[in-house]
Parts: C-alpha cells; structure tokens; sequence
C-alpha cells in the first residue's frame, strides 16, 4: 500500500493528517476491524479514525442500528427491552471477545440502564456508533473523543458551524483518537443524528476541521462505476470524479456517500477517497474539485425507473403570462415535487417521481383543465431517467449526437430530453423497459474498453 498520496494539484503532503472513516460492513465483526486495525497502521497521518455501528456480516444480518430502532420502539412501548438489547450486547460481546478487548460489558450494563430510564430514541440509536468507537480505541490504544464533544446542531436542526471550531479544540494532542459517527447534540444539549448512513457527513466534518490532506472513506467496494453493473458487464471503475459529477450522479441513484458529506470537505478542498477495507490495494475512486477530462468524455451513465410526467400542450403558451408559474404551483399545492420542467414553444412537461403522484393523478389532471384550460393534457408513467455525466461534455461539439444516434440504433424511443444548465450531464427519458437497453446502448457508444 503506498503511504503518500498524490493530492491535489499533484503536491505530495506529508505532515497534513488523514481522517479514515469507515463504514458498517468494515466493522462488522472482529475480522473485519483487524483490516481497520491494519489499515490504520499502515500510515501514521491516519490519525482520526470514524466508526459507524456493526452492519451486515451476510446479506440477511441485521444491522446494529436497525436494532436500536427496535430497543427504542419495544422500549417506549413499555415492553421489556432485555431480550432485544441482548442481541445487541451478545454482538459486542463477541466482537470484544474474538479481539481480546476489555471492559465492553459495563459500558452496554450502562446504556441498557439508559434505555430503560427512558432515552430518547436518537440517543438509543446513536448508541451503537458510541459503543464501537469505545471498543475500537481500545484495540487500537487510541484516544476515543465523543461526537457529542465536536458535533453541535442548530435551532433550525442543520449543522451549527461552530462544531468545526470546537472539533478542532477536542482532537489536539499526539497519537490517534476514535471518534462515533452519525450524531452529535443539538441547541439543547440532547444527542441528535443525523439521516441514515449519517457517519459519513461526520468523516466529513472532521476532516475539514482538521485540514485533512483527504478524507478517506473506507467501504466495502472499491469506488464508484461507470455505470451498474448489474446492467453492464463489469463497468470500468472511476479513478477520478468532481463533486459535481458526483452530485449528478448520485441524484440519478449512484449511492456511494451520503448525499451531504461532500459539502464540508467540497467548501474546504478536500478531496474524499473513496475505499475498499477487503481490497486496500485497489486505487477507489477520488472524489475532487477539478480533473482534466480523460479520453471517455463521460464519467459515468446513472438512473431510475419510477417517474411520472405531465405533459400540457396549449397553443400560444408562451404568450400566457405565468404559464409554467400556475402549472408548477398547481403541483405545489398537491405538495408534489417535481425533477425537471423542459419546455417547447406550445407544451411544457413536468418529470416527478411517481410516489409523489400517488393517489392523487385525477385530482391533478382536474386541477391542470379548470386553471390552465390547455388543448391537450397527457400524464406518461413508468418513465425512466438516464443521465450522462462528464465535465467533458460541456462546450464540446458532437455529445449529444453520438448519444442520440446510439439510442436511435438501439430503437430507443426517446420521451424526453434535458441537457442541465452546466452542461456537464444530458437527461433522457425512455419507457421503461427501454432503461436498460439504452443504458447498454450509450455505454458502448462512449466508454472505451480498458487496455
Ligand atoms: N449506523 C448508522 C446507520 O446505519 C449510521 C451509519 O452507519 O453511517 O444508518
């Protein structure tokens, strides 16, 4: 494994400190904590160590936190809480055993107290972050610092800025510290998590407050694919995104992080490294400000099933004054939100994602005919979105031609169109048993073969 890396603009840092989170299934049991241990060893700038809580060991494994969900709920329904905590206490108790640590069954003694006090259901659930961040800094004779020191909440629930001081301030001082992801203490002093899979938005915080050389966020693959996989035949990984391509392709359904860990570490030019515990060695993907664009064009081909669209035609429509206005504020009063509104000179369409249309399509189509009065009203299901993403793209002649004739040579009929205003994604709606033909369709037609 190499112990510098290259970071941005190609200087070698070597004294800025790396923060090394990791993610569920890379400490999901004792085997898998001693590749942290390794890893973590392996290059002493790794000094901020993230843990989330035990995930899955096998596909049908529970996760830790979905059973402090449970504790919380069998708890405040005044049921006792002994035989689910057990299952909890009995995976730290291995895990701890298996590693030869030390003292785990007073700290669950405690929390098992707390939750039949009463703890709130954040506090019950940011326990399984607590626990193995104790357990984890005792392996590794770390310090271990409580999120709840560094990671504060506003009144309105976002994050209030001053954790980035005060983080700094709780992890100076020598050797390696441990920090619990996924919570910290909101405006009144009480423990608050953040959404699902929030230990990677804390991995981010923290590598800003540091001035991290890279956030490294260890999974359980090894960084992101041009495309899925289980559409194309093993996809060429992505060795280098932007944040911004990674925005785009993540909103289409390319999960690999949090949707808002990259905005700490973005702000403060950190580049995240995305890795893989089971393979180190693997390069993962660099998520970055800026790259030069390779020889592909595109990054990466993302998308979804599941959109609904409206389609409105009323000749003279863009004489109308505040037209497109009523159409969208018809939708906000249904409390729909909607994805894209392309337009033409007579018609306008409005994509939403099916669920937010759910039950309420008749009262819609009788809401669009009273205000708007159009020629024609469509409402299209089972539309599917594909973006096509790449910084390469923009203010380059051809793009859209070489993905259009693709499509064309695939039979795709194509539904709708919509090329983002920064133009480094173009968005195409197909019918959706065409999602997976087009999806083959532009890969081949801009993704050259590896070697
Ligand atoms: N353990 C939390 C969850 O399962 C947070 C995390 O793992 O990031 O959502």
């Amino acid at each position: 494994m190499s112990l510098l890396y290259v970071v941005d603009g190609g200087k070698q840092e070597s004294s800025a400190p790396i923060v090394a989170k990791f993610g569920g299934t890379s400490v999901a049991s004792a085997e898998q904590i001693q590749k942290l241990a390794a890893i973590v060893r392996s290059d002493p700038r790794r000094r901020y160590v993230v843990v989330s809580a035990p995930g899955k060991r096998t596909p049908d494994d529970k996760k830790v936190t979905d059973l402090l969900y449970l504790c919380s709920h069998v708890a405040h329904e005044g049921v006792d809480v002994k035989p689910t905590f057990g299952l909890i206490r009995d995976r730290y108790e291995e895990i701890a055993r298996d590693l030869g640590v030390e003292g785990m069954t007073e700290i669950l003694d405690d929390v098992e107290r707390e939750i039949i006090a009463g703890a709130t259901e954040d506090w019950i659930a940011s326990r399984g972050e607590y626990l193995h961040a104790r357990l984890i800094a005792n392996l590794l004779d770390a310090k271990f610092v409580d999120a709840g020191e560094c990671i504060r909440f506003g009144p309105d629930g976002l994050l209030d800025p001053r954790s980035y001081p005060l983080t700094n301030q709780h992890l100076q001082g020598e050797g390696l510290f441990v920090i619990p992801g996924f919570y910290g203490l909101n405006a009144e002093g009480k423990v608050k998590t953040f959404s699902r899979g929030g230990s990677d938005v804390t991995g981010a915080i923290i590598a800003r407050a540091m001035d991290a050389a890279v956030y490294e966020n260890w999974t359980d693959v090894s960084g992101l694919l041009m495309a899925d996989p289980r559409i194309i035949e093993g996809p060429r990984p992505i060795q280098e995104v932007t944040y911004r391509e990674l925005r785009e392709l993540s909103y289409m359904g390319a999960n690999v992080l949090h949707d808002e860990a990259v905005f700490p570490v973005r702000e403060a030019n950190i580049p995240i490294l995305i890795k893989n515990t089971n393979a180190p060695e693997d390069p993962g993907t660099r998520i970055v400000q800026e790259r030069e664009p390779d020889e592909n064009v595109i990054i990466g081909i993302a998308g979804k099933k599941g959109f609904t669209t409206i389609f409105v035609e009323k000749a003279l429509m863009n004489l109308e004054h505040g037209f497109g206005r009523k159409f969208l504020e018809i939708l906000d009063h249904f409390n729909i939100r909607w994805e894209h509104a392309p337009t033409s000179i007579d018609s306008m369409s409005v994509i939403c994602a099916s669920e937010e249309m759910e039950g309420k399509e008749q009262q819609v189509l009788e809401e669009i005919q009273l205000i708007l009065d159009p020629d024609r009203v469509d409402m299209l299901h089972d539309l599917a979105l594909i973006a096509t993403v790449g910084i390469g793209m923009a203010h380059q002649v051809g793009i859209a031609g070489r993905l259009f004739a693709a499509l064309a040579e695939a039979g795709i009929n194509v539904r709708m169109i919509n090329q983002g205003a920064s133009e480094i994604n173009i968005i195409v709606g197909v019918e959706a048993p065409d999602f997976e033909p087009a999806v083959r369709a532009i890969y081949k037609a801009f993704v050259k073969e590896e070697g």
